[in-house]
């Protein structure tokens, strides 16, 4: 039976799918996280905690597990875990994503020299120092512009800034979020910032697989809600696109540019772009799948689930077909109401009612505080539709996130405002 390893971390929301998606095709999986399991001592064969901080040492560290149980595959699920993954596979003599790709696909800064020096198309950008006097830094900026760290994810501290005041603010406040404990981690990049010219036009999502380098789209999702700013939060996603065909056309092909840009050739890829009179841009190209529950709203071929899809690649199992089943599809990722402490979420049987609504799942739990972006770094929950068309699915989310009533409390200490 091949052995999979599967890099979880403890926040990731993608464990029961790719431990589902393990399970229906029969392998053996080595659960790694970076905390120690529960069940580590029961069972020290299937779980191992790693430093995801520190691959070399997580890479001795599996080195010496393979020596009494051989590893097929070892599978990232997400951002904190791709580049990990790849030093992993690097160490164990596997196929693997090089690794200069993996970690410029984590870095913005990086990802974005890549990207230009192959001339596909990205945003204006500038790398900047928190030691760097903001108020000099913001006269010599254009505006409108975005501020943004480079390495967190899920647009947590992506500010735009309209004039010099604003980009001020922008920056100490995104100071303060990179001064937390969690981002601490990322070393010199919690001192950097990147400075963007804002980009307007339609957003989309596209979700890919590298194959030995060439680019399959398994999905392009809209994003019907404007995403304007000063905060950057993802709501709604349908596929199919409405967009033309020939626009669908230029985003595979700038996508597929991008990920060749960087040196990707394998495994799951999820861009963001956006789209204008101009065609389309790169705001983010990452050598993983889409995040949240999101992947929920793919099926592939006879039923397969995008999870499954990427643990067969990975551990080279045929693949019969990686067309998207002809339905329209939606998601809405609920965004946070304002900030307080989570009391509960009235109206999901009447949410959940809507024609069209697959599933209302609120991943919050009472009690939980709710930390809105850009210093937040989750949704409280998520909305599934399936309809005939993606104008029904847009309607049907709506509906069904007009029907819910979050009840938040008042947050239990002041938080930090521009
Ligand atoms: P993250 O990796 O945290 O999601 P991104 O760089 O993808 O960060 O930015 C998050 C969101 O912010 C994007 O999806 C987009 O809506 C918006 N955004 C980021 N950069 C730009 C830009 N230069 N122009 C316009 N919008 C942007």
């Amino acid at each position: 039976m091949p052995r999979l390893l599967l890099l979880l971390p403890t926040t990731t929301y993608r464990t029961a799918a790719f431990l589902g998606a393990a399970k229906k095709l029969g392998v053996e999986v080595v659960v790694a996280s970076e905390r120690a399991h529960v069940f580590q001592q029961a069972q020290p064969g299937r779980f191992l905690s790693l430093d995801f901080l520190h691959p070399d040492q997580a890479a001795r560290q599996v080195v010496e597990f393979v020596a009494t149980r051989p590893i097929h595959a070892v599978v990232g699920v997400d951002d904190a875990t791709t580049v990990l993954a790849a030093v992993l596979l690097n160490a164990l003599g596997l196929p693997h994503n090089p690794l200069r790709s993996t970690a410029a696909a984590r870095d913005k800064y990086r990802m974005r020299t890549r990207l230009r020096g192959d001339g596909v198309p990205v945003p204006p950008y500038a790398l900047r120092s928190f030691d760097d006097d903001p108020v000099v830094e913001a006269r010599r900026t254009a505006f409108p512009c975005v501020v943004k760290p480079l390495m967190l994810s899920g647009s947590r501290g992506v500010i735009r800034a309209d004039d010099e005041a604003q980009f001020v603010g922008a920056v100490r406040r995104l100071e303060r979020i990179l001064r937390r404990p969690e981002a601490a981690d990322d070393g010199e990049a919690a001192r950097q910032v990147l400075v963007e010219g804002f980009i307007p036009g339609r957003e989309v999502a596209l979700e890919g697989l590298l194959v030995k380098g060439d680019l399959h789209v398994l999905a392009l999702f809209d994003k019907p809600d404007p995403l304007d700013g000063p905060f950057f939060e993802e709501t709604i996603y349908v596929a199919p696109s409405r967009l033309p065909s020939t626009v669908q056309a230029e985003i595979a092909s700038c996508t597929a540019r991008a990920a060749q840009a960087l040196g990707l050739r394998d495994g799951p890829v999820h861009a963001e772009l956006r789209v204008n009179r101009h065609g389309p841009s790169v705001i983010e190209i990452a050598a993983r799948s889409i995040g949240g529950l999101c992947s929920r709203t793919l099926r592939f071929g006879t039923g397969l689930s995008l999870e499954e899809l990427i643990l067969r690649q990975a551990l080279g199992m045929e693949i019969r077909s990686l067309e998207r089943e002809r339905r329209a599809v939606g998601v809405m990722m609920l965004p946070i109401p304002r900030t307080g402490v989570l009391k509960e979420v009235r109206g999901q049987a009447e949410a959940r009612a809507v024609p069209g609504i697959d599933e209302v799942t609120i991943t919050a739990h009472p009690g939980q505080d709710l930390v809105p972006l850009p210093e937040g770094a989750s949704y409280p929950g998520f909305i599934f539709a399936r309809a005939e068309s993606p104008e029904r699915v847009e309607a049907a989310l709506r509906e069904a996130h007009r029907r819910l009533d979050f009840v938040v409390m008042a947050p239990r200490k002041p938080t930090e405002a521009i």
